[in-house]
């Protein structure tokens, strides 16, 4: 059975143990220690890393009894070691713990609403409420927590009977039997806890919400202490710089000058969309009257650069609407640093007294060039011909001029 130094002293880093046995665990070397400094993952705290023996402690697990430490290189069973944590990392997690405690706390003693669930990340932590806290609430409860931080109360560990625990007024319920060890923050908190907590509210720093979003029956926040406060910080001040560069505003000022490009561009959108039906209708117009009649049918066949399928269907639309005519409007499709040999997409469409089905049109071409595509008699489309445009359009040409001569 492990002796787990944390329990007691969370602040110890360094310490010279005995490795008791040797092994492998999920195919990675492994050992378990007579005593170990590592905390496993658990409690919604992640395990420590470290050193150990002259190799790399990579992961920490729960053993029951025993704690397990993954290894980049196997130690010998029996062998006399000195183990290091990563305490960066470690205090970190003290930091995000006891800040956790002070939060679940405050929320409790502010308004009765109870933690059910704490998970820590690497970048931020999550407690989940019973109930969805107003955004008000969250500002009180995160006030009350940094009152205790900055009041800098002492944080101990008691160990109790869990007859003695029932006498104490504890947070949550504890799940376990037998002896219970308590976290104490003076006068605020009383917590049956395994984790490792920081020796005095003050090394918290900062206790900051940064988001809550709705979970079935409740609400999950999201939050970050000590030095992750302050890298959120950072990384809010630079999003915020650069943003304020772009947009030649004050930080303040920022939500209001979005909103008003975000308007902006609407506005553009509809005034581009209405610029283009025009241009569309009037070349369309155009196209049709300067085109040649074929058997009293005007026949525009036309290979277009820089329009997109959505274009040449409008410009189509247009021009049949505007006379008695077959037309076949083709363009290379738009395809990023390509410039030679792209396939072809094409619209065929017919006015309604003309004796051409413009979707006979399109299967016969696509039948020829390769593609696909379909649509009715007044209006087809389609795509992936393989051939020059010009190509196609003579071919359509032809096609077109025989149907109207039957
Ligand atoms: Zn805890």
């Amino acid at each position: 059975m492990t002796n787990r130094l944390y329990y007691t002293e969370p602040f110890c880093r360094r310490f010279d143990a005995t490795v008791t046995r040797a092994f492998d665990h999920e195919g990675r070397p492994a050992v378990t220690l007579d005593r170990t400094a590592f905390y496993p993952s658990s409690g919604g705290q992640p395990f420590d890393t470290g050193r150990l023996g002259g190799t790399d402690v990579v992961e920490t697990v729960d053993g029951g009894d025993d704690v397990i430490h993954v290894l980049v290189m196997p130690l010998e069973s029996g062998a006399a070691v000195t183990g290091e944590i990563d305490w960066t990392r470690r205090f970190d997690h003290m930091q995000q713990h006891t800040g956790q405690h002070i939060l679940s706390g405050a929320f409790e003693t502010l308004f009765d609403n109870l933690t059910v669930g704490f998970h820590m990340g690497g970048d931020v932590s999550t407690i989940d409420l019973a109930r969805g806290p107003s955004p008000a609430e969250i500002e009180r409860a995160v006030d009350e927590s940094n009152r205790i931080v900055w009041e800098d109360r002492p944080v101990a560990i008691r160990f109790v009977s869990k007859a003695e625990a029932a006498s104490l007024s504890l947070r949550k319920e504890p799940a376990r039997e037998g002896t219970l060890r308590l976290i104490d923050i003076s006068g605020f908190d009383l917590c049956a806890c395994g984790g490792t907590h920081v020796d005095r509210t003050g090394a918290i720093g900062l206790i900051a919400v940064q988001s809550v979003e709705k979970m079935r029956g409740g609400s999950r926040l999201t939050f970050v202490c000590g030095s992750r406060a302050l890298r959120a910080l950072r990384t809010y001040r630079d999003v915020v710089a650069g943003s304020v560069r772009a947009l030649s505003v004050l930080p303040t000022e920022l939500p209001a000058a979005i909103e008003r490009l975000q308007e902006e561009s609407r506005e553009l959108r509809k005034q581009l969309k209405g610029l283009q039906e025009k241009l569309a209708e009037d070349k369309g117009a155009r196209l049709a009257a300067a085109a040649p009649e074929v058997g009293g049918v005007r026949l525009v066949v036309e290979a277009l650069d820089g329009w997109d399928v959505a274009g040449l269907k409008a410009l189509a639309a247009a021009a049949v609407a505007s006379a008695r005519a077959c037309v076949v409007l083709v363009c290379p499709e738009q395809r990023r640093g390509v410039t030679a040999g792209q396939p072809v997409s094409l619209v065929v469409a017919c006015s309604p007294d003309v004796p051409v089905d413009a979707n006979v049109v399109l299967q016969q071409l696509t039948h020829r060039f390769g593609g696909r595509g379909g649509g009715k008699p007044g209006l087809a489309q389609g795509g992936g011909l393989t051939a020059p445009a010009h190509e196609v359009a003579s071919a359509a040409w032809t096609l077109i001029e025989t149907m109207l001569a039957l």
